[in-house]
């Protein structure tokens, strides 16, 4: 990867941490296997966590929730299923909890290129432990020590298309009509439906 490309998802993501660091290799992997990055909806990301990875994964892969080719299944899991619609090709990949091995200088000359500064002599092991050196090592690490990776039979989502929206009846905002929860005959929004029943 080149530092200029780091530095983007950076910028995107607000901080380099191990989170960013394993959903750049994600979106590698995905990249690789499944097809480059997507500006149709041709490939399809399943997240099973909304945390720092996901954007990593956006950011390569083309997957958005705007293209509606991004699906979060709120899980809690760092698990991500890439998924290319013309022939249902798909992996899933499950990151590993084990430490993840030593980063190289290569790596390090990276990270000093994106921050513009380098630790000082000295501070080299008080560093190693910080977050952002075991993001360097995730970026570092083959693939196969990084995640559980797996071919999947997924079912496969509809693409997204244009659904008719009607007007609550309670607060008269328009709604998805696939969103509308009925009330006694009356057709509510979602936090409308709920503040009726609660
Ligand atoms: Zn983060
Ligand atoms: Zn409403």
């Amino acid at each position: 990867m080149e530092p200029r490309d780091l530095d983007a998802i950076i910028r995107f993501h607000g901080h380099f941490c191990p989170g960013l660091a394993i959903g750049i290799r994600a979106a590698e992997l995905a990249l690789r296997e499944i097809r480059p990055h997507s500006a149709d909806e041709e490939v399809v990301a399943i997240v099973e966590t909304d945390m720092c990875p996901v954007d990593a994964i956006q950011f390569m892969t083309g997957c958005t929730f705007g293209k509606g080719n991004l699906i979060h299944l709120d899980y809690g899991k760092n698990a991500f299923t890439f998924i290319r619609r013309s022939d249902g090709k798909a992996i899933r990949l499950v990151a590993l909890s084990q430490s993840w091995g030593d980063s190289s200088a290569k790596h390090r000359d990276l990270l000093a290129n994106v921050e513009g500064g380098q630790a000082p002599p000295g501070e080299q092991e008080r560093v190693a432990g910080l977050p952002q050196q075991r993001a360097l090592r995730i970026l570092d690490a083959p693939f196969e020590a990084l995640f559980d990776i797996k071919p999947v039979k997924p079912h496969i989502p509809q693409k997204a298309y244009f659904r008719d929206s009607v007007r609550c009846e309670a607060c008269g905002e328009m709604t998805m009509e696939i969103r509308i929860r009925l009330m006694g005959g009356r057709k509510l929004c979602i936090p409308c439906f709920e503040a009726s029943i609660s």
